[in-house]
């Protein structure tokens, strides 16, 4: 009976679809792309061997040259049709990151052993002719060893099997059926085939179910970054994912460019991208060089991720090297004077960190946690530090805040130069958390609005300072109005005159006794609805005070555009005072806002000196130390008692 070849042919264009896209993606780097290329060419391979045999076999009886080139093609067919169910399972090793397990030579050769048996036996079939032989009359005819084959197959076939059971918990399930779906197939194709031995189903099977984990489980799209060509941060989230389900040791290192941003829009897009690749190439050949078991992935916004396996590599030593070896190379991006500013994060899996979160978290956020001239930081320094501890659980922090009011709002007293008497204040709020004591702002209030949570705060506040001003007899003391801290989540709100109009009626308060800070930074995204917030504000009677002025890009243009009454100068301006350079940029500006009607506040002043310094500009608010720290509610109270008499 002559085999029917239909299903041989339509495996092999599918075969030479999966390498052509494999290459055509660049799904090339990397043990399991590598092993899965490897499968793909031997499955090719073996199709074209069994349509070949039948050509060899065509014509009977056959001859000595047709008997050996049939021998030569049936045992290729063998080695290469069984390599792939035992380079399978170490392609699932690859994929789901636990090759490290076979490191170990013992394990591997155990892995290895019933194929390379399987090797010796094939070729020993030339004299045993047990497994199969080629019969002049009849071609190729099974043997009673036969069975020595599936057996092989079925060894590595359950082996593999049963790996995905252990592994299913952190595989996607559409990824665990394709890749479970090869023994499926197989399964299917061998049981069919028992029984109608004319069709050849097996490898088109294995072509079908290597296309489904070409397709569905390979996605270098997810994987490799378009610009770059090398792995994204996606696949370095989904990296430590496997690593810490299977707990394999490594170190991790985090490197980011504090100046990436700048850098991107001075060289434009493209040479970005090319700077960066130089950069990170000498990393790749030191790598290989020092045959170091590593993959690197890279954020193009200006970080990339290293997971080595090796957890004795002594990273900072080999980082003179490396740097030296990334100047040589990149030093026609550095004529220009443009060069990345990094800074490394060595984080030791699972001695330092053992959680998926928290390997994530210090690797995008340790530049914020660590000195900013260190250039070189190990998690396992930065971990036991307060700020760490607090900016790492600062969410839950902060919920539990809000929930269980553990805010509380301090006041910082304004001295009037003309009435010589301290006539306004600033509120400012501070979070005394159970665990980790008082928290400053400076470090809460940006990640509340990073996090959406400024809100309730904000409104928090208000709140406060409107029942403080109700409650109290200010007037009175001498105090004129509150001043209050707005974020910008809070001035984009549409109902922010409407929440205020509320608090003014609930607790009776007249608009003259509260002013409102705003930054600067709301006029970088100058919007709409700011603008018509601040304007009905003002229009409310609410003055508008700008905070910060001096900080970043100040813009006149802007401030006279603005109702603004009041611009209150930041105490980076102030502390330049000591030079006479400073004192003269401090003078110009106080006299331009000055000539454009504004009222003056000067923020940080901490001394006497300064404090002379600024009456002589003819400031008309300072605020500082040098009069009082902000005091509580009740402090702040006996403060304006004592000083306002
Ligand atoms: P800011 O609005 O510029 O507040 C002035 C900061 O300078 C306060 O820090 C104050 O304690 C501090 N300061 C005042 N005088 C001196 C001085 O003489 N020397 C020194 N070294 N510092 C002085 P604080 O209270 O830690 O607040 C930090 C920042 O947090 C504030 O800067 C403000 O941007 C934000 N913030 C504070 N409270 C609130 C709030 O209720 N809402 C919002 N949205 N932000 C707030
Ligand atoms: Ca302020
Ligand atoms: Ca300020």
């Amino acid at each position: 009976m002559k085999p029917i070849l239909h299903f041989d042919y339509a495996a092999i264009p599918i075969l030479l679809i999966i390498l052509f896209s494999v290459f055509i993606r660049k799904a090339t780097k990397g043990l399991a792309n590598r092993l899965f290329i490897i499968m793909a060419v031997m499955a090719l391979m073996s199709t074209l061997l069994d349509i070949g045999l039948d050509f060899v076999t065509a014509i009977k009886p056959l001859n000595a040259f047709q008997i050996n080139l049939a021998y030569i093609f049936c045992i290729l067919y063998f080695t290469f049709t069984s390599g792939i169910v035992f380079l399978y399972l170490f392609f699932l090793f690859a994929l789901t990151r636990t090759t490290y397990r076979f490191r170990r030579r013992s394990v591997r050769v155990i892995a290895t052993l019933p194929y390379a048996v399987l090797m010796v036996i094939l070729f020993a079939n030339f004299y045993t002719e047990k497994i199969f032989f080629i019969s002049p009359e009849f071609g190729y005819t099974r043997g009673e060893g036969v069975f020595v084959l599936y057996f092989v197959s079925i060894l590595y076939g359950i082996s593999g099997i049963l790996y995905l059971f252990v592994c299913k918990s952190f595989l996607k399930t559409v990824n665990w059926l394709s890749l479970i779906s090869l023994y499926i197939f197989s399964f299917c194709a061998i049981i069919m085939q028992y029984y109608n031995p004319m069709y050849l189903v097996e490898m088109f099977a294995t072509s079908i179910s290597l296309l489904m984990v070409a397709l569905i489980v390979l996605r270098p799209e997810e994987i490799v970054d378009p610009v770059l060509g090398v792995p994204s941060y996606e696949a370095y989230k989904a990296e430590l994912y496997k690593l810490i389900k299977t707990k394999q040791p490594a170190q991790i290192i985090a490197v980011r460019f504090i100046n990436a941003a700048d850098i991107r829009s001075y060289l434009g897009e493209e040479l970005y991208c090319r700077y960066f690749t130089n950069f990170i190439q000498p990393i790749y050949r030191y790598a290989r060089r020092e045959k170091l078991s590593f993959e690197l992935y890279c954020e193009l916004s200006g970080a990339f991720y290293i997971i080595l396996d090796d957890v004795h590599y002594d990273v900072k030593s080999s980082f003179p090297e490396v740097n030296e070896a990334i100047e040589r190379e990149n030093r026609g991006f550095l004529n220009t004077g443009v060069r990345f500013s990094q800074r490394v994060c060595l984080i030791r899996y699972p001695e330092d960190l053992a959680t998926y979160e928290e390997i994530l978290y210090l690797g995008s956020e340790f530049c914020q946690l660590v000195p900013v001239e260190q250039i070189f930081s190990r998690a396992s320094d930065i971990i036991g530090s307060r700020n760490y501890l607090v900016s790492s659980n600062i969410d839950h922090i902060l919920r539990r805040a809000i929930r269980e009011h553990l805010f509380e709002i301090y006041y910082q007293p304004i001295y009037s130069v003309k009435e010589g008497r301290f006539t306004a204040a600033e509120a400012l709020i501070r979070l005394n958390d159970s665990t980790y004591g008082l928290i400053s702002p400076g470090l809460f209030i940006p990640i509340a609005e990073s996090r959406g949570l400024i809100l309730p705060i904000g409104e928090f506040v208000l709140d406060a300072v409107h029942r403080l001003l109700s409650e109290n007899n200010l007037k009175e003391l001498g105090l004129s109005y509150i001043e209050v801290n707005l974020s910008v989540a809070q001035c984009i709100q549409k109902d922010l005159p409407r929440k205020i109009k509320n608090l003014q009626n609930r607790y009776r308060i007249s608009p003259e006794n509260i002013c409102l800070e705003i930054t600067e930074t709301i006029y970088g995204n100058l919007s709409k609805v700011i603008d018509e917030n601040i304007r009905e504000l003002t229009e409310m009677g609410y003055a508008i005070a700008l905070d910060d002025y001096g900080v970043g890009y100040s813009n006149i243009q802007r401030i006279l555009k603005l109702p603004l009454e009041i611009v209150k100068i930041d105490k980076s301006l102030v502390d330049g005072i000591d030079s006479s350079l400073g004192v003269s940029v401090l003078k110009n500006t106080v006299s331009m806002l000055k000539d454009i009607d504004k009222e003056l506040v000067v923020e940080g002043v901490e001394t006497k000196e300064v404090f002379e310094k600024m009456v002589e500009m003819d400031c008309d608010y300072i605020q500082g130390y040098y009069f009082s720290k902000p005091l509580p509610a009740k402090d702040f109270i006996d403060f304006l008692k004592k000083n306002n008499r």
